[in-house]
């Protein structure tokens, strides 16, 4: 039997990119990612403190295909800080792709944690930018928060989740990963993938019904 988890005041819920892009019809839709609205809000409830974050792109960022003449979407290329998918365009400020799903229904979510926003380097983790060593200033926020276990749920399991739940790790949080609460892009293997890192980091990963009220 998985063990039951009781969120207490030093816990905080990370809710990622549960925007309009990432949804059916969106602009880069990881797929049925709208099925995880209802799960989030409901497990919103169940904490006092959460975090949202947001994708927030300026036009013609360098994560985009269309930023790369020749190049198309989901191509890889090597860039300053490493390997570099390319995306079409996706999460541009101020859009409605950008802008958070009408049906997110959080009202308590005391922080939202934008990213992405230098043109030069993507974002996928909540706690750094793509490079790995420039922060976005989450790991200080619940330090001086005291919030010291990061429950991780949203989009993409094998992308923003995946990178958000092993940095946690990285700053020393405690790190829990709610998959049921998740759906994944799968790139070439991206959610074997991820869910074999988690294993190898001892990252739990549970399902919503794991999660109840204290
Ligand atoms: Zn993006």
């Amino acid at each position: 039997m998985t063990a039951k988890f009781a969120p207490t005041d030093g816990d905080v819920l990370l809710v990622v990119d549960i925007q309009n892009d990432f949804c059916p019809d969106g602009a880069l839709a990881v797929p049925r990612g709208d099925e995880v609205v209802p799960i989030v809000n409901r497990l919103g409830a169940r904490f006092r403190h959460v975090v949202l974050t947001q994708d927030w792109h300026p036009p013609g960022h360098q994560s985009f295909a269309s930023s790369h003449p020749g190049k198309k979407p989901y191509d890889v290329i090597e860039i300053a800080y490493g390997s570099q998918i390319l995306w079409p365009n996706h999460c541009v400020q101020g859009t409605r792709g950008a802008a958070f799903r009408d049906d997110l229904a959080i009202p308590h979510a005391e922080l939202i944690i934008r990213k992405g926003y230098r043109r030069e380097i993507d974002s996928y983790s909540a706690f750094f930018e793509n490079d790995h060593k420039t922060p976005t200033g989450l790991a200080g926020y619940l330090r001086e928060r005291a919030l010291s276990r990061v429950f991780v749920a949203g989009l993409a399991f094998d992308f923003c989740v995946r990178y958000s739940a092993e940095d946690a790790r990285g700053h020393g949080f405690a790190v829990v990963v709610i998959e049921d609460a998740c759906r994944g892009i799968d790139v070439d293997g991206s959610v074997a993938a991820t869910r074999r890192l988690l294993a190898d980091l001892r990252i739990p990963v549970i399902a919503t019904d794991d999660i109840v009220v204290a």
